[in-house]
């Protein structure tokens, strides 16, 4: 790296115990939802991450003992010796990438269901399961004690085993014994396990003391510890009792990783809480009380913010989850002085909700992850083109965005020709709507990179008909001309019983308001039958211009969807502290001038509510007329991406543009061959 480099402080080594990164950029653990059911996919995705030049690469929470079970997630695991092949997989793709591979051991107490195992749950104290089933934990006894420790000590020589070069103990997320133990309110004991501070941490100085014992000679020991529960005095904070536990155990890890809990504050998306490095005011103490180096993370994606936090002596490792999934490369790109290139997260978290809803991780901003193994994607490598020479695309959504560009990068002459005067599709819409403001990273990232290339023409103000189509005498044509909200309150509840809208009735859409028009004066009813996040951030839009609104959703909860992206809560506390009027298990029946009619869900007893206008968010109509027009006319390839084809999330949208380009020129055959790779059950019987 030339010494010019401005950031060439986060490209020194840094000792960490007997192990050595070769740079400070750190992939903190991150769930996603791969684990020990995909482990194949999982090690791909963690070895592209050392290959983009992170010194050190997690896994992700690691159930260390059948009675931490917590299916049906597919977190990883090391029960026991046969778990080593599958974690060694991941340690080998890391080290062949030069970069040093960490996993994080875990025992989840109450946070456990053991759905699978039907093991007893464990707690400092007798209490119900953190997830909703009808089931307790019990209070450990000392010989439980005795155990957990056993138990973590044999994972961590099972770790070394497996090729690990760090080796965690986690106190954070609310999610594991360690941490249940420190909580007052989850440790009622009146033994040397409860009680004081020291006696609630003596299980994390045993785990500590024994992890380093069994492999500290070999592995660094980590302690991954939550500085603050963001509850004011309610809760842990970092200038009392967090601050005390890193003095209390200052040099006994050989890293410190500290972060908030729980984690919906410590993976916070851009809507809740918008500020890059939105953590440093909780950890900045921890490198003064400690001599060992420090990680800490907050959706850093700027490198001038993570070379002041180096230089200012908050953090010795720039740690990262989100950032590196929206950008394995993020080291390479800047150590390259190549920053514009950097695929910054947009803190959306739906790579949170893949894990949560159990099924591999995606992301807006990264088609590519999660793709690693199963179809051979590479974030910044794409094949060169075959005999084509041209493709038009339709659209410059994030679909038509991303087609474009993995096109441009493949070595067509792409022309991109937008209807509007502005390019960024419904990722420009909705940007302007309040919180999300770092969805419009997404076109920035692909206008950025098409405007640097000779290859690429791009033409706004232009909606074209499919004469214009065939005009330009382009064979290769990808329509990706979105997707627009109905009008008529029709969606997954109103399919048996449409609604009735009175002719004079005043209706708007997400597209509506998006465009700048403004119901009139007088109270809003918003009817939400999308469940993600549109209805709800119009509401908050609506409720802050003066407008009293009503809140009517079929679901028992406002934007239920949100659940998985760690929101739903902060969504309905802040529309119950603007005013609006939250009416749940209604299901769209009619709307007139003056009233928005709705059935109980469960009874279909009517209600109605008074209104001036009603806002709309049911489903969208595809936009395919161009695309239907095109069809007969002998192009030679054609195809419809993104919301036209299916309307989805923005993550969808640019998956399916990826898509696309990568399948372009390759045959039905081999795309219908290659659909994608599965790690399909071994049926041999295994030893017990
Ligand atoms: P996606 O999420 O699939 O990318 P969007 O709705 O975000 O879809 O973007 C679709 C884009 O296509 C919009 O910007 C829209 O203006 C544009 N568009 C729609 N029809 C045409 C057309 N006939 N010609 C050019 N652009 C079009
Ligand atoms: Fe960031 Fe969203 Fe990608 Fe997650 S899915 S890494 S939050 S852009």
């Amino acid at each position: 790296m030339s010494e010019a480099n401005p950031y060439s402080v986060l490209f020194e080594p840094v000792q960490i115990g007997p192990v050595t990164a070769r740079n400070r950029f750190f992939q903190v653990p991150h769930c996603n939802g791969m684990g020990h059911l995909r482990p194949r996919a999982e090690a791909a995705m963690r070895a592209m991450k050392a290959e983009g030049g992170w010194a050190v690469v997690c896994n992700q929470e690691t159930e260390i003992h059948p009675t931490s079970d917590l299916s049906p997630y597919a977190e990883n695991r090391l029960w026991d010796a046969r778990d080593i092949p599958a974690l060694r997989l991941m340690t080998e793709g890391v080290h062949a990438k030069g970069s040093l591979a960490a996993i994080e051991l875990a025992h989840n107490g109450s946070h456990a269901q053991n759905l699978l195992s039907r093991a007893p749950v464990l707690a400092p104290s007798d209490m119900s399961l953190e997830l909703v089933y009808p089931k307790q934990a019990r209070a450990m006894d000392k010989s439980d004690i005795r155990d957990l420790r056993r138990w973590h000590r044999a994972a961590a020589l099972r770790a070394r085993e497996a090729g690990f070069d760090i080796v965690y103990v986690y106190a954070g997320h609310d999610m594991t014994l360690a941490h249940h133990f420190l909580k007052p309110h989850m440790n009622d004991r009146s033994d040397e396990y409860g009680g004081s501070l020291e006696n609630r941490l003596r299980l994390t100085r045993e785990l500590l003391e024994e992890t380093h014992d069994a492999v500290g000679d070999t592995c660094a020991v980590a302690f991954r510890f939550a500085v603050d529960e963001m509850l004011g005095a309610d809760g842990m904070q970092a200038a009392e009792e967090g601050r005390a536990v890193v003095e209390m155990l200052a040099e006994l890890p050989d890293l410190w990783d500290v972060n908030v809990t729980s984690w919906a504050n410590d993976s916070a998306t851009t809507r809740f809480q918008p500020l890059d490095g939105y953590q440093n005011d909780y950890i900045s103490f921890v490198k003064s009380v400690t001599s060992k180096p420090v990680v800490g993370v907050g959706r850093l994606t700027s490198p001038d913010m993570m070379a002041s936090m180096v230089r200012k002596g908050i953090v010795d490792f720039i740690g990262a989850a989100r950032p590196s999934i929206a950008d394995p490369f993020l080291p390479t790109k800047i150590e390259q002085g190549r920053v514009d290139e950097i695929r910054e997260c947009i803190g959306c978290n739906i790579c949170v909700a893949a894990d949560s809803a159990g099924v591999p991780i995606r992301c807006t901003q990264n088609p590519t992850m999660g793709e690693e193994w199963r179809r051979g994607w590479h974030p910044e490598q794409i094949a060169a083109k075959g005999e084509e020479e041209d493709a038009l695309v339709i659209g410059a959504g994030p679909a038509g965005l991303e087609c474009a560009m993995q096109l441009a990068r493949r070595g067509y002459q792409v022309t991109l020709a937008e209807a509007r005067a502005e390019l960024g599709g419904r990722v420009l819409c909705e940007s302007r709507l309040p919180g999300l403001g770092a969805w419009i990273r997404v076109a920035d990232y692909r206008l950025h990179d098409l405007r640097q290339r000779a290859n690429v023409q791009i033409y706004t103000d232009s909606r074209l008909d499919a004469a214009q189509v065939l005009e330009l005498g382009i064979p290769n044509v990808f329509v990706a001309t979105g997707a627009q909200w109905r009008a008529d309150g029709v969606g997954r509840n109103t399919l048996r019983a449409r609604p009735t809208i009175a002719p004079d009735a005043v209706i708007l859409t997400p597209d509506d308001i998006m465009a700048g028009i403004r119901p009139p004066d007088g109270p809003v009813v918003i009817y939400d039958d999308d469940h993600a996040y549109i209805a709800g951030v119009i509401a908050e839009q609506l409720a802050v211009a003066g407008h009293a609104v009503t809140f009517v959703t079929p679901e028992p909860l406002v934007s239920s969807f949100t659940g998985l992206t760690l929101e739903q809560h902060r969504i309905q506390t802040r529309l119950i502290e603007l005013g609006v009027d939250i009416r749940c298990n209604q299901i769209l029946a009619g709307v007139d001038a003056a009233t928005v009619q709705s059935v109980c869900s469960f009874t279909s007893r009517p209600t109605q509510f008074p209104c001036g206008s009603a806002v709309l968010v049911t489903e969208r109509t595809r936009e395919t007329a161009l695309y239907t027009g095109l069809q007969t006319k002998g192009l030679k390839t054609l195809q419809l991406i993104g919301d036209a084809a299916a309307p989805a999330l923005i993550a969808d949208a640019t998956y399916s543009g990826h898509m696309a380009a990568r399948n372009f020129e390759r045959s039905d055959t081999e795309v219908d061959r290659d659909w994608f790779r599965r790690e399909i059950i071994d049926l041999e019987e295994g030893e017990i």
